[in-house]
């Protein structure tokens, strides 16, 4: 075939392609334009999603009606007039292309009215052609209406997940720019009715309450500002470091450059998730995926939270608009530092420093003792017990080995000491409340053991041990037992057998949806082989594709919580001493894998003031 140039028509919608992936795409361009006007309310409605219809309404500034073809003109832009305007850009968009594509590859139309002026204009485009212009009333602001996305372009439509994942992407975007713009009124409907809104009162927290709800936003975490607050020194020997310098900690140790700054909320470890999606970065404004940055945060919470657990958190960087590029990505979503290292240490500080301030362990808010009897809700900080209906199995202490001193393999990746405050006192054993809680005395007050949490953390680093040694005990059962999983469980469990295998439990195919089991980890004690399976397929559930070790990890802390005693449970006094000295031993006895408490402490001053002792 001979060279030929594209027709005008499909070169613009291969360019569109590039811009214009989803709707979410749509919405982004359309809200990154509102923003940039200064528009103090968005306004979006999703139909279809986002096939059928999307309209984002603002109040900004406007486009002047003589402008108005003009901004669907491919590299037309009001934002920035030379190539050197790149070093110092300062809105969202500034390529000229958005509207463009948008307009190539639906039923575009578009109502402004510019500040200046008095009457409204109204276009309407087909696949990038004029079809209609004319006067309008209208209040000032945009208001663009995009209709039948891709209808011109069936490869792309063929390619759209189903309407519930488009809307899902969609109300995602909205609600992340929310938070990242506490101060502007977004509002999202879908199908005419309100799935989300802002009230751009300013406040972030009252954002992350609208997003998340009222449970979650509570735990949420302000960053610490810096200067004010030191990084700890140094351990006094940091171990060598022989890998490069992007690992934790040193480059978090590294001053932080001034200016780079940090604000937003991150969760406490106790408060996690299966995946790295809640992590989100804004910078400079914008949003931006950065897989070094994401690492940073979660490098932060080294030794608090388990492997295949990610933290919530949401982060607005302010970097000075010279030292980030921001036109290294076809549809903005990524940017590049000039001096990357700075920032990856600057997330990784902020992290850290809000997560030693302010996550340590649980102290029980002081109780206001003039008020009477002490409440028994202000014990409770874990709140989420197991049911005490589930019938525990044998506790038994005896099914693992002794924990040795050298760290537990899958926290010592990056060779980083445990945090200072991350270890526990010794402690002498006073007894058990409610079947549940161990009480006990340290040189520093009391201390409430939550004897669930605490054995499981207890399993879960013995299992690390023997699983780093590749010496995992696993028991046969007499008889094997044939375990009817779920068809979607059966596909999961079938791709899993190896890594099943590697942390003892040997079960093969047997037909259709049922499997064969021949052994369990022994830490799983008489637990019946069907249940255990069910634990271990559970877990597939909850994430697509997750990584091989952090499967791995992941079936080690359920297999772990299955296995230890619940609350519930009476413990002799003398297996109450065996789990607290376990505990004691443990890299990371203050959180359970799953990142909740093992334990909250009520210092002597704090029993001081609620005697009356002290002011
Ligand atoms: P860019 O945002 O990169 O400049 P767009 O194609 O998104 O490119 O928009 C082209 C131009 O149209 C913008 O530079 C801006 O002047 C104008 N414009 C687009 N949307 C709006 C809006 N909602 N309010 C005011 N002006 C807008
Ligand atoms: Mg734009």
């Amino acid at each position: 075939m001979p060279i030929r140039l594209l027709s005008e028509d499909v070169a613009s919608q291969i360019a569109a392609g590039e811009v214009v992936e989803r709707p979410a795409s749509v919405v982004k361009e359309l809200i990154e334009n509102a923003l940039d006007a200064g528009a103090k309310t968005i306004a979006v409605d999703v139909e279809g999603g986002g096939r059928t219809l999307i309209r984002v309404a603002d109040d900004g500034g406007g486009i002047p009606a003589s402008e108005v073809e003009l901004a669907f003109a491919r590299h037309a832009t009001s934002k920035i007039t030379s190539a050197y305007d790149l070093f110092s850009v300062g809105t969202l968009g500034f390529r000229g292309e958005a509207l463009a594509s948008i307009a190539s590859v639906s039923r575009t139309s578009l109502i402004t009215r510019n500040t200046a002026e008095r009457d409204g204009t109204q276009i309407k485009f087909e696949g990038s052609a004029v079809v209609s212009r004319s006067l309008i009333g209208a209040p000032q602001g945009t208001v663009v209406t995009v209709e039948n996305l891709f209808f011109n372009v069936p490869a792309r439509l063929k390619f759209l997940k189903s309407e519930t994942s488009e809307r899902g992407h969609i109300s995602n975007l909205i609600t992340r720019y929310a938070m990242a713009y506490p101060s502007k009124r977004f509002r999202l409907n879908f199908e005419n009715r309100s799935v989300f809104q802002s009230s751009g009162n300013g406040d972030m927290r009252e954002v992350l309450t609208a997003v998340y709800g009222v449970e979650i936003a509570r735990q949420l975490i302000e960053i610490v500002a810096d200067a004010a607050t030191e990084f700890p020194a140094p351990e006094p020997s940091p171990p060598p470091e022989t890998d490069d310098s992007d690992e934790w900690p040193r480059a978090f140790r590294e001053r932080p450059s001034s200016n780079i700054q940090v604000s937003g909320f991150i969760s406490p470890p106790a408060l996690n998730r299966s995946n790295r999606k809640e992590i989100t970065l804004f910078v400079n404004g914008r949003w931006v995926q950065d897989i070094r940055l994401s690492t940073a945060v979660m490098q932060a919470y080294h030794t608090m939270l388990m492997v295949g657990r990610f933290p919530i958190a949401i982060l607005m960087l302010r970097v000075p608009s010279e030292d980030v590029d921001v036109n290294v990505h076809p549809a903005k979503a990524e940017v590049r530092f000039r001096k990357s290292d700075q920032a990856f240490s600057a997330v990784g500080r902020a992290v850290r420093r809000t997560l030693i301030s302010r996550a340590p362990v649980p102290q029980i808010e002081p109780v206001h003792w003039s008020t009477g009897a002490v409440g028994s809700e202000q014990w409770i900080v874990n709140s989420e017990q197991p049911p005490f209906t589930d019938i525990p199995p044998r506790f038994e202490m005896g099914s693992v080995p002794p924990i040795p001193t050298s760290p537990s393999p899958l926290y010592s990746q990056t060779q980083q000491q445990p945090l200072p405050s991350a270890s526990v006192p010794l402690l002498r054993v006073i007894g058990q409340i409610g079947a549940a809680y161990i009480v006990a005395e340290g040189p520093d007050g009391l201390y409430l053991i939550d004897q669930h949490a605490a054995h499981e953390r207890v399993l879960y680093e013995a299992f690390s041990l023997q699983r780093a040694a590749a010496d995992i005990v696993s028991q046969a059962l007499l008889n094997p037992v044939a375990v009817e999983v779920p068809p979607g469980a059966a596909a999961m469990l079938g791709n899993q057998i190896e890594t099943l295998h590697r942390i003892g439990f040997s079960i093969e195919p047997f037909g259709g949806n049922t499997f064969l089991v021949r052994s369990l980890p022994s830490v799983l004690g008489n637990v019946d082989p069907a249940r255990a399976v069910r634990v271990v397929v559970e877990d597939f559930e909850e994430d697509e594709a997750p990584l091989a070790n952090e499967v791995e990890a992941r079936l080690i802390a359920r297999v772990c919580k299955r296995a230890a005693v619940k609350a519930g449970q009476v413990l002799t006094s003398a297996e109450q001493i065996e789990l607290v000295r376990r505990l004691e031993a443990c890299q990371s006895p203050r959180t359970c894998p799953h990142g909740r408490p093992t334990m909250i402490h009520l210092s002597v001053e704090t029993l001081e003031k609620q005697f009356g002792r002290r002011g």
